[in-house]
């Protein structure tokens, strides 16, 4: 199966077409990420506004550049639904990005953890295998208060945005703003 392929199958699996939150950024801006931003990102790829390309990101990791348009997954990657859920984070950043949105970085990683928590939570990936002090895990814990309480938990919140802006891996740019461009 082409690379292409194999994400507009993560794009359009069970899994992500049940994803769908709110939150209110910390701009006051609501930001939404709904099943249609995905089935945009997909339709972007089919038309490729979007591509997908193999290599240039360290194993295990994957990307999405704004500036090209490229996703980036790592070369040889078994994908797995881990993996999946990644992908699925950074769709969230491709759909920012096409729908030319502009939002603080802290927002948009915001959004892309609790999303790829989501998926997570949604293909049933085993909470034991979870790193308990990773984002993933703590964006999983918000789907948990959103789905209970309808809202993110904000202690949680303020947790998973700590960890965002003490990482050396967003420090460069967590502060500043994501100019989509579409
Ligand atoms: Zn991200």
């Amino acid at each position: 199966m082409s690379l292409q392929s194999q994400m507009l199958q993560v794009l359009g699996d069970r899994q992500t077409s049940r994803i769908s939150f709110s939150f209110s950024g910390s701009t006051g801006l609501n930001i939404e990420v709904k099943p249609s931003s995905f089935l945009r990102v997909g339709e972007a790829i089919r038309g490729e506004r979007i591509t997908v390309s193999e290599g240039g990101v360290p194993p295990g990791t994957a990307q999405y550049d704004s500036e090209w348009n490229v996703f980036r997954v790592a070369r040889g990657q078994e994908w797995s639904r881990a993996y999946n859920a990644l992908l699925v984070h950074e769709a969230v950043h491709a759909a920012f990005d096409l729908a030319r949105s502009r939002l603080p970085w802290l927002d948009n990683e915001t959004a892309a953890y609790i999303a790829q928590g989501y998926y997570l939570r949604n293909s049933g990936f085993p909470r034991s295998r979870l790193d308990e002090l990773g984002q993933p895990y703590l964006g999983l814990l918000l789907v948990d208060s959103i789905i209970r309480d309808g809202s993110p938990d904000s202690e949680l919140m303020q947790e998973l945005q700590g960890t965002l802006l003490s990482s050396p891996q967003y420090h460069h740019y967590i502060r500043r703003e994501f100019i989509g461009d579409g």
